[in-house]
């Protein structure tokens, strides 16, 4: 396959962080070449753009993977990887603004975090369990050493310990670059308020509980830079288009630009946008239409619809909304009112999707979203003739940790195996809570094989960690079954056959991983 131009520094982020997700979990030798190429064409653009910050991290980059292609593989490289892909991609896809006086930035490490807990012994276990979902955590015992690795790092996120009662010196006033979170034994109103009023964004408890620690980090908040609202343009002329994502951009809202109504639908099943801001006068095709096509789509038909017009008759703008469509922007619109009608609108549609489409322990895509998914997935897969697998998983003896732990222990690893799978699938990957204590995931681009050697990683990596409850600590195994597209004719007989191989794991003894073949399947 030819290597695309790009079209710019964004979509040519995107693409590498696409292409670095699918190598991090399996090392190919025709990926890695893919990727190396997107590495130096990002060089080339980053020298044309003079982002001095984007160009450091983009060679350091070159020279990991170089190394890489050399030698064996350590978990420590795949996290150093992966965290210089975030930063070069995080750094490409988000300008950033001037530096003043052109000292060096500091690299912004968002799997690195910060613990300030003076006289405080740590929980045993804490920093490998957290490890195992990418995160390092770095403890201080004293503010000034905080103080000084701040002035090096910039870490994901700064957690501060405080008793809330008197007893320590008034919380100190840090300006930071990250999230800030408080842990304390108290967990009362009064501890709550104080801590909010320090500026806080999120409280845990003490001793740190990882879970409790991945729930406050996952939670989405509008500034999250991880994790930034996603805008489709949809404008026939490229520079007007152009300035419009300038705008977001700066403001920390990720975009793609589509120039052609025809390519709309395909860019949504692709980028996932929270919002679409659309152009009323196109050549193919009127905003209208476009917005009613969009519509008739069962997977897109919440998505909000902005439209940027020219016209400032009510009576026409009327007209559009009985059609399904959120709003105007009436051209020339003001950058304040472009970043605060967007950003408003689409993070309350990222939220209200969220409740609706998510399974409220887990946050996964409950049943009936999940099959949605699994149907337009199988469905791209068939088209495109590209291979697909389909994995149940289902926990081993599950009822047993209820019955000696609690059901809320049970509920703890239900969420700590969701927050596990989330943070090692690929963007692309569907994953949802298919009931109880199961869960179904749909892995585009893989093959049987492909996807019977990741979920084995996946199970052992599982299995290695530790659970806590206040009954004792506990691990727990799990089992899978495997099937790909193949041969298949729909998602039904899809997800059969992974349940079938799924049943021949447990028989054959639980914590496996069964890839179908005709012969398991007993001549089916
Ligand atoms: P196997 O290895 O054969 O899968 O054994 P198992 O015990 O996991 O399977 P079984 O189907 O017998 O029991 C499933 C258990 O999962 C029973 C049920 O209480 C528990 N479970 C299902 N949903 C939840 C949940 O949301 N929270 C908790 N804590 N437990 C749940
Ligand atoms: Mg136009
Ligand atoms: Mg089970
Ligand atoms: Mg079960």
């Amino acid at each position: 396959m030819s290597n695309p131009v790009p079209q710019s520094l964004l979509s040519l982020a995107q693409e590498m962080d696409h292409t670095g997700q699918q190598l991090l979990l399996r090392w190919e030798p025709e990926q890695a070449r893919r990727f190396g190429a997107l590495v130096q064409c990002l060089q080339g653009l980053a020298e044309q753009s003079g982002a001095e910050p984007l160009l450091r991290a983009n060679a350091e980059l070159a020279t990991q993977l170089r190394g890489w292609a050399r030698r064996r593989r350590s978990s420590e490289d795949v996290l150093q990887l992966r965290q210089q892909l975030s930063l070069v991609t995080q750094l490409a896809s988000l300008p950033l603004p001037e530096q003043s006086g052109g000292s060096a930035t500091p690299l912004r490490q968002s799997h690195r975090l910060f613990l300030l807990a003076p006289g405080q012994s740590l929980p045993g276990g804490v920093q490998e369990q957290l490890a195992c979902f990418g995160y390092v955590l770095d403890v201080f015992d004293s503010l000034p050493a905080l103080q000084q690795a701040l002035q090096q790092h910039e870490p994901g996120a700064l957690i501060i310990h405080h008793a809330f009662d008197g007893s320590e010196p008034p919380l100190p006033q840090l300006r930071l670059p990250c999230p800030l979170l408080f842990t304390s034994q108290r967990r009362d109103f009064a501890a709550r308020l104080q801590a909010v009023r320090a500026g806080g964004q999120g409280f845990v408890g003490w001793p740190l509980s990882v879970r409790e620690l991945l729930e406050a980090l996952a939670r989405p908040a509008s500034t999250d830079p991880r994790n930034p609202l996603r805008v489709l343009l949809v404008e026939d002329m490229s520079s007007l288009a152009g300035l419009y994502a300038a705008v977001l951009n700066r403001h920390g809202i990720m975009t793609e630009e589509v120039n052609r109504p025809s390519e709309t639908l395909e860019a949504i099943e692709r980028f996932h946008p929270d919002l679409i801001l659309m152009d009323m006068h196109m050549p193919e095709c009127n905003g209208q239409e476009l917005a009613r096509i969009i519509r008739q789509q069962q997977l897109m038909d919440g998505i909000p619809i902005l439209f940027l017009t020219m016209e400032k008759r009510q009576d026409v703008q009327l007209d559009a909304l009985s059609l399904g469509v959120d709003g105007y922007l009436t051209k020339p619109v003001s950058s304040e009112e472009l970043v605060v009608t967007v950003s408003t609108r689409a993070s309350r549609y990222r939220k209200l999707r969220s409740y609706i489409a998510t399974d409220s322990l887990t946050g996964l895509l409950n049943h009936s979203h999940l099959f949605a998914r699994l149907e337009h997935e199988f469905a791209r897969a068939q088209r495109e003739r590209k291979p697909l697998s389909m994995v149940m998983l289902d926990l081993d003896h599950f009822k047993r940790i209820n019955d000696s732990y609690g059901h809320q222990a049970g509920d703890e690893v239900l969420v700590s195996l969701s927050r596990f799978l989330q943070e090692r699938l690929r963007r692309s990957d569907v994953l949802g809570r298919y009931g109880g204590e199961e869960f179904a995931i749909a892995l585009p681009g893989m093959t049987t094989e492909q996807a019977v050697r990741l979920l084995d990683e996946l199970r052992e990596a599982f299995a290695r960690l530790e659970h806590a409850s206040p009954r004792g600590r506990f691990r727990q195994t799990f089992s899978a079954g495997v099937c790909s597209n193949e041969g298949v004719w729909d998602v039904v007989a899809l997800v059969q056959r992974a349940d079938s191989m799924l049943y021949r794991a447990k028989e054959a003894g639980r914590n496996g991983v069964l890839g179908w073949t005709a012969e398991l399947a007993g001549g089916e």
